[in-house]
C-alpha cells in the first residue's frame, strides 16, 4: 500500500473545516488593512534563497529540497516565501507602481527537518509583507496586522516579543563585541554554541540548552550597540506600538536566524506561562532585495505565522466539528415531496445553509443517519406538510420540535455569519 510521505500528511474533515477557518479569517483581516494577496510559485531558481536566506542558514545548508532540473538548472522547493515575494516585486518592477506594496501569501513550504512532532516537511505559512519604506509606522503596522489576524483566528494569549538588531553599521560592532566575549566563555559552552562562537556569533543567542542560559544572559546586548538612527528608529516603533494599546516585551537575545534582517525583529508566542510555543516571527529585511540583484533598494517588514501551530493552537477551543457541521438533514417521504425537497434544498444552501438531502426515504433510518452525521437539525417533509405550507424542524441536540412557515423556515436557517466567510 502506498502511504503520504514521512514528515506530510492529509488534512481531512472536519480538521480542514479549521484550515478554511484560519484562511478566511486571515483574508479578511488582511482586506481590512489593505493587503492583498500574491501567489508566487512553490519552485524557483536555488540561487534565490541561497542568496535570499543565507548560506550558511540551517535552512539552506541541510534542509532544502533541491534537484536539478532536465536543463541543468538547480531548482528548489520553497522553504520560505519573502525571498519569492520580494523576487516578484522586483521582477515585475513594482517599485514603478505608486503607494506602498501590502501583500499576503498563504501556501506550502518545504523543509527536509528531522520528523517530530507538529514538524512537517510540507508545512504551510500564512504571511504579510510591506515593501517600500523603512517608516516606523509600517513596523508597527504589520506589528499590528499579524496580532490582529491571531486574534481574529482565536490565538489566545499572545505575547509579544520584541527586539532591534541594527543595521550594516552597527550589527558588527556587536558582532565583534559579543565574538570576543565568548572567546573567554565558550569553553563552559554546549558543542553546538563552541562552533558557533566562531562560525556565527549571534547564533549563540538561539541556543536552547538550559546549562548555557545564564552564560547568554551575561553577553552583552544588541540594544547597547545600537547607532543614533536605529536607536531612534526602535524608540518610535515602541511609540507607535504603544499608541496602538498593544503591549511587547523586549527580549535583546531575538534575532532571527535569516542574513537579511535588520532592525525591527519581532516574535509572537502564546499558551500559557511557562509553555510558551513561539507561532510567529517577523522582521525588517531593509538590504534584501539589493542583495537579490535590485539596483533599486526595497525596504520591507514582515512576517510569517507557521499555519500548522496556528491550528494546533486553536483546536482546544475552536472545533473544526463545529465549523463543519450539517445544518441540516432533510428527509423526504415519497416522490412528489422530494422533489419538493430538492427545491427547498436550494433556497436554504443559498441562504447560507448548509444542507443534505437524504437519499433513504425510510424515515428511522434517515433520522439515524442524521443523528450519526451530527447535524443540527432534522427537516421531514410529506404530502400533509407540503399541502400546510408548514415545516416540521427538528432540533437534534434537544429532540425538541418547531412548527415553521416557509419563510421562518429560511429565517432560522440563514448561517451563522461567524463560521462561513464570503470574500
Ligand atoms: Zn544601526
Ligand atoms: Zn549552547
Amino acid at each position: 500500500m502506498i502511504k503520504a510521505i514521512r514528515g506530510t500528511r492529509d488534512i481531512l474533515p472536519p480538521a480542514s473545516a479549521l484550515w478554511n477557518h484560519v484562511e478566511s479569517a486571515t483574508r479578511e483581516v488582511c482586506r481590512g488593512f489593505n493587503y492583498h494577496e500574491i501567489r508566487t510559485p512553490i519552485f524557483e531558481e536555488t540561487a534565490l534563497f541561497a542568496r535570499g536566506v543565507g548560506e550558511d542558514t540551517d535552512i539552506v545548508s541541510k534542509e532544502m529540497y533541491t534537484w536539478e532540473d532536465r536543463d541543468g538548472t538547480s531548482i528548489t522547493l520553497r522553504p520560505e516565501n519573502t525571498a519569492s515575494v520580494i523576487r516578484a516585486y522586483i521582477e515585475h518592477r513594482l517599485d514603478q507602481i505608486p503607494g506602498l506594496k501590502r501583500l499576503y501569501y498563504i501556501g506550502p513550504m518545504f523543509r527536509r527537518e528531522r520528523p517530530q512532532k507538529g514538524r512537517y516537511r510540507q508545512f504551510s505559512q500564512i504571511g504579510a509583507e510591506c515593501i517600500g519604506s523603512e517608516s516606523p509606522l509600517i513596523d508597527a503596522e504589520v506589528i499590528e496586522l499579524s496580532l490582529e489576524i491571531l486574534s481574529r483566528c482565536g490565538v489566545q494569549n499572545p505575547h509579544l516579543l520584541l527586539n532591534s538588531v541594527g543595521c550594516k553599521e552597527c550589527r558588527p560592532k556587536f558582532v565583534q563585541a559579543l565574538r570576543e566575549r565568548l572567546q573567554d566563555v565558550k569553553g563552559q559552552m554546549c558543542q553546538d554554541c563552541q562552533r558557533r562562537a566562531d562560525t556565527n556569533p549571534l547564533r549563540v543567542l538561539d541556543c536552547k540548552v538550559p546549562e548555557d542560559q545564564n552564560i547568554i544572559d551575561s553577553l552583552p546586548s544588541i540594544l547597547e550597540y545600537l547607532c543614533e538612527p536605529c536607536a531612534k528608529h526602535f524608540e518610535t516603533v515602541k511609540g507607535h506600538l504603544e499608541a496602538r494599546g498593544i503591549d511587547y516585551e523586549i527580549r535583546s537575545r531575538l534575532v532571527r536566524g535569516l542574513d537579511y534582517y535588520t532592525r525591527t525583529t519581532f516574535e509572537v508566542t502564546h499558551g500559557a506561562l511557562g509553555a510558551q510555543n513561539s507561532i510567529l516571527g517577523g522582521g525588517r529585511y531593509d538590504g534584501l532585495a539589493e542583495s537579490l540583484g535590485s539596483r533599486v533598494a526595497a525596504p520591507g517588514i514582515g512576517f510569517s505565522i507557521g499555519e500548522d501551530r496556528l491550528v494546533m493552537a486553536i483546536e482546544e477551543h475552536v472545533k473544526g466539528e463545529e465549523l463543519a457541521r450539517l445544518d441540516v438533514f432533510l428527509i423526504a417521504m415519497g416522490d412528489p415531496a422530494l422533489k419538493h425537497a430538492a427545491v427547498l434544498a436550494q433556497e436554504l444552501r443559498r441562504g447560507g445553509a448548509s444542507v443534505e438531502l437524504s437519499a433513504d426515504q425510510k424515515v428511522k433510518r434517515a433520522m439515524e443517519t442524521a443523528n450519526k452525521l451530527g447535524a443540527r437539525y432534522a427537516l421531514i417533509l410529506g404530502d400533509n406538510e407540503i399541502a400546510a405550507g408548514v415545516y416540521a424542524l427538528k432540533n437534534m441536540a434537544t429532540a425538541t420540535q418547531e412548527s415553521l412557515t416557509r419563510e421562518q423556515l429560511s429565517a432560522a436557517l440563514s448561517r451563522r455569519q461567524d463560521v462561513v466567510h464570503h470574500d
